[in-house]
């Protein structure tokens, strides 16, 4: 078992990446803290978790609230009493075209993609120190070093979070802390479910291996960035893509 009970939180763990990934860790011997905002989707994968044999709790969580965040750490702390790993996962998109784009649709992905991360981090971060051991991974994306047409709230926050990356990947290392990112490529998910199959075979034709990427493909990078295989892997940006973008 490659994390055996290591204390993992996984925002947005109800479905697509997140989900795959929780799954996969509680089969390597996390205890998973299953954190969304969709409660019926983060219940589920909580419960399929136990239903495995795997160690596994529900929490409701809006990455944008600062409060609820402080809280899902305390219920993390008191029932494992320490937290390993941050996946700050947690993503949504609302596209449009810049002369279009809405405050509003600005406001609400800045605030769940790049402060729903900083709110967590941190939430985790002074526990994180006082072990003197923690991993935090980003989830970023390929619109980050590549841009894509109606998404410029959108690759602000993939691309703010590879900062972020960087710059704790400097401040927190001499305390035992590993921050990475990494950016998937276009992934089967739901957040995909509504791009135009159109776009899609595109997409695949673009990409060397001719195919688009799997929720285990990025879970399987996740899993090894979080184990102590990865121990001297610190502010990097590893691309999960097929060779999307080189
Ligand atoms: P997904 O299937 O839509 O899952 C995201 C989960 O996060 C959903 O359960 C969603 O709940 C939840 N969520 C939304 N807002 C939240 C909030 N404020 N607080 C907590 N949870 C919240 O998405 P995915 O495709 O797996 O994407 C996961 C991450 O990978 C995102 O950060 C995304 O930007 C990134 N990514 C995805 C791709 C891709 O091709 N799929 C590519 C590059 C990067 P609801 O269902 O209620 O919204």
């Amino acid at each position: 078992m490659r994390i055996k009970d290591k204390v993992v939180l996984i925002t947005g763990s109800g479905s697509g990446i997140g989900k795959e990934t929780a799954l996969l860790f509680a089969r390597e011997g996390g205890k998973l803290v299953v954190a969304d905002v969709n409660d019926k989707a983060g219940e589920e994968t909580a419960e399929e978790i136990r239903k495995n044999g795997g160690d596994a709790f529900f929490a409701h969580l809006d990455v944008s609230n600062r409060e609820q965040v402080k809280q899902v750490v305390k219920d993390t702390i008191s029932k494992y009493g320490r937290i390993d790993v941050l996946i700050n996962n947690a993503g949504i998109i609302q596209d449009a075209l810049v002369v279009k784009m809405t405050e509003e649709q600005w406001d609400r992905v800045i605030n769940i993609n790049l402060k729903g991360p900083f709110n967590c981090i941190q939430g985790v971060v002074e526990q994180m120190i006082t072990q003197g051991s923690g991993v935090i991974i980003n989830i970023s994306s390929v619109v980050a070093l590549y841009g894509n047409v109606g998404q410029t709230n959108y690759a602000a926050t993939k691309s703010g979070l590879i900062g972020i990356t960087k710059t704790l990947g400097k401040e927190l290392g001499r305390k035992g802390i590993r921050v990475n990112a990494v950016a998937p490529g276009f992934i089967y998910t739901p957040m995909t479910a509504s791009i135009p199959e159109k776009i899609l075979d595109l997409m695949k034709e673009k990409t060397p291996l001719k195919r688009l990427g799997k929720p285990e493909d990025v879970a399987n990078t996740l899993l090894f960035l979080s184990s102590d295989e990865a121990s001297f892997i610190n502010g990097a940006v590893i691309s999960v893509d097929g060779g999307l973008i080189m």
